[in-house]
């Protein structure tokens, strides 16, 4: 339950007076909440200087000033295209106020003849005469502490006047209770913070430039206590996974051993370290939850293998899910001749296996006969169970849901769980999406792969590049052809992709094929299938290609726009080359002019193809938020932190969250109760259920 002084701060915005319904469906649409307190979230994000308010005869043009004026003659217009007119001036000179569509009622209210008034605005010369265009405030003299003031500019949205939105944040900030510090007084006291309701007051009371940074002390403040919450809280899930019970799979290691024997390579020294540490893990009596990490082509399917493998032994059962049909099968032809060869028994089951035949692989599965299945979703279905299941390794894991993967793990006892993932994730990332999740990372190629050529040309140079798709093709050589991210809607990527498909095939005839997100599974799987089997020379796609298909002789890499992707993703696409033996190539077209990130991005691309630098630098050019596009990863978004910039307090905050667990892991003490209050503030209220006397 939400304790009671926090009320105030998650009443609808609409209770605020000055703000009705309509304000608050538009800024719910801005910043995602409609509460009071995300009213209080909404930080400026630029401020307007009011304090200048010289003479008029010293004002320079051109500047916002506030003005100290004698109110004279008011003048309507004769017709409505001419604006209505007040003459002011001062001791040294005049001022025209000049108002459009006036009403004229209103303007004699508030600027009555021959009285001292003051109007802030931005100041003008036309027709050598200084005015003043709808002044963005008019007060009278009492009220020029207020006016002439630095005053902060909010991120705004169709709709949203600045005027509205300030008037709304400041209400808003009137509500906030003074709460209990939940910080330790002596980091307060070092990093000199203000307290946390003086923070957020400052925050919205900028000074200067300098004030809206985020590495400003109230702000740093503000974002600390976000990844303090966001660290707490899963700290406390962590916990709590970890009182469960595993069980202790300990394997013989003779099944590793055959396949070990049977690979016509040698394991990388990063694959012997990452099998040790998962092996570790699984022996270990409490329940695994690791994180794979390698770039596409690493390696990871035989550390999963052998990873299963050690369940096998032990006498149970495992699974790999992958998120396609496609990529299930692949999966499935890469392991099953190690499998045969160690003489374990491997099935695949998908969508595609009905009837009798679904019914033998699901006794198979049931009585233990089958030792790993590699599938898709199908193994979510309720009718499939196992005799012991106590592995899952899961492929990709950004398209499947936490929800799911509760699913096939509950399809057997305290399931070890290992996740594969090609997206390497910043550590800061992964801190705050996982807290210290153990995590294994591929960081070396296998030997003998070649390193792809990268080369960024201009879009003009497009009958270039097609000779040269040409010539590789001329060689036996497949392309991959991705089409522009067209951001407005899936419909326009779909026609800048089908125009390309088009304009291709009428160069190269049949062996043009086109892949895009809205076919369907199976129309999909099959042209991907063509192409695999070398029908098709080149695959023109939207972004589908992404995840991991492995087709060697694919060596040319055309990115359409590689401008309008991100670096993460752009190394995602390129890495779909370069698997076989031949040398590989990637073209990134781009249409100028380039911005500054974009070209950063290019530059990066070329320089290197280590993932996780590329993860790091994406990090670095983007912002957290955007990096994996949150809302389809789970990861959680930041209202008040950026983790490009306060990396040091993601650190910082994750060694406190441990050390507050360790003494007061209920956060039953006067702290602690604090902490409480934390949580509820930045909606942690999950996390605090785990709590004894929550
Ligand atoms: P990932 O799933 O990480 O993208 P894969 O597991 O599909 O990578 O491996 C890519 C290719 O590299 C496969 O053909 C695999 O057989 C091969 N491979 C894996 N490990 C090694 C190694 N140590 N030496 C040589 N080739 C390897
Ligand atoms: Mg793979």
């Amino acid at each position: 339950m939400r304790p009671e002084i926090l009320f105030p701060l998650f009443a609808p915005a609409t209770s605020l007076s000055g703000v009705g319904p309509r304000f608050a469906a538009l800024f719910e649409g801005l910043v995602g909440g409609p509460a009071v307190i995300d009213l209080c979230w909404h930080l400026p994000s630029g401020i307007i200087d009011r304090r200048y308010g010289p003479p008029l005869a010293e004002v320079q043009p051109g500047r916002i000033a506030t003005l100290t004026v004698q109110v004279g003659e008011h003048r309507a217009p004769p017709n409505r295209r001419q604006p209505y007119r007040v003459f002011c001036h001062d001791d040294s000179g005049e001022l025209e106020l000049v108002f459009f569509h006036a009403h004229r009622d209103y303007l004699t209210k508030v600027l009555p003849t021959g009285q001292t008034r003051l109007v802030s605005g931005k100041v003008e010369v036309f027709n050598d005469r200084l005015q003043m265009t709808h002044p963005d405030h008019i007060a009278e003299p009492a009220e020029a502490e207020r006016v002439k003031a630095v005053e902060p500019v909010y991120p705004l949205t169709a709709g949203l006047s600045l005027k509205v939105v300030s008037k709304a944040v400041h209400a808003a900030l009137e509500r906030l209770p003074t709460l209990p510090d939940w910080l330790d007084p002596a980091q307060r006291q070092r990093e000199a913070w203000p307290a946390w309701d003086g923070a957020l007051r400052q925050a919205h009371a900028p000074r200067d430039e300098a004030d809206l940074s985020p590495l400003s002390l109230p702000r740093r403040r503000l974002a600390y206590d976000e990844l303090l919450a966001n660290q707490l809280a899963i700290a406390l899930v962590r916990d709590r996974q970890q009182r469960q019970k595993g069980r202790s799979l300990k394997g013989s290691g003779h099944l590793q051993q055959r396949v070990l024997d049977s690979l016509p390579f040698a394991l990388t020294g990063s694959q012997r370290n990452a099998v040790a540490e998962i092996t570790a893990d699984m022996a270990a009596p409490h329940r695994m939850l690791r994180l794979l990490q390698g770039d596409v082509g690493s390696g990871k399917t035989v550390v999963a293998l052998l990873a299963m493998l050690a369940a096998v032994e032990s006498g149970s059962q495992a699974a790999l899910m992958a998120p396609t049909e496609i990529l299930a099968r692949q999966h499935h032809q890469t392991i099953a001749p190690l499998a045969e060869s160690a003489g374990v028994k491997l099935t695949i089951l998908t969508g595609r296996d009905k009837g009798k035949a679904r019914q033998a692989l699901l006794a198979g599965l049931a009585e233990g006969t089958t030792d790993i299945v590699v599938g898709t979703h199908a193994l979510f279905q309720d009718d499939v169970a196992f005799r012991d299941l106590a592995m899952a390794v899961i492929d990709e894991q950004h398209r499947f849901g936490v929800h799911q993967r509760l699913t096939l793990t509950g399809k057997g006892q305290a399931v070890d769980v290992l996740v594969m993932t090609a997206t390497p994730i910043p550590r800061t990332l992964m801190l705050t999406a996982y807290g210290d999740m153990d995590s294994s990372r591929l960081t070396e190629r296998p030997p003998g792969r070649q390193p792809i050529e990268t080369v960024a040309l201009s879009l003009d140079r497009l009958p270039q590049v097609i000779a040269a798709v040409e010539r590789a093709l001329a060689k036996g050589a497949q392309v991959y052809w991705i089409c522009p991210l067209v951001e407005e809607s899936e419909h326009s990527d779909l026609a800048a992709a089908e125009a390309r498909y088009g304009a291709l095939a009428e160069h190269f005839g049949a062996q043009v094929g086109l892949v895009h997100g809205r076919m369907k599974a199976a129309e999909k799987d099959a042209v991907m299938e063509r192409f695999a089997a070398g029908d098709l020379g080149v695959l023109v796609a939207t972004t589908v290609v992404e995840v991991g298909v492995d087709v060697p002789k694919a060596t040319v890499m055309v990115i359409e726009h590689a401008e309008r992707f991100g670096l993460a993703q752009l190394h995602q696409l390129r890495g779909r080359v370069g698997r076989g033996a031949g040398k590989s190539t990637c073209l990134l077209l781009w249409q100028g002019p380039l911005g500054e990130t974009a070209r950063a991005r290019l530059k990066i691309l070329r320089e290197t193809d280590d993932g996780f630098r590329i993860a790091e630098e994406d990090l670095r050019l983007r912002g957290a938020g955007e990096l994996l596009g949150t809302r389809q990863s789970g990861l959680p978004a930041f209202r008040l932190a950026d983790l490009a910039l306060h990396g040091d307090l993601l650190a910082t905050a994750r060694d406190d969250a441990r050390l507050i667990l360790d003494k007061d892991p209920e956060l039953s003490g006067e702290r602690g109760q604090a902490l409480r209050i934390l949580l509820y503030l930045f909606e942690r209220d999950a996390a605090v259920r785990y709590l004894r006397s929550g």
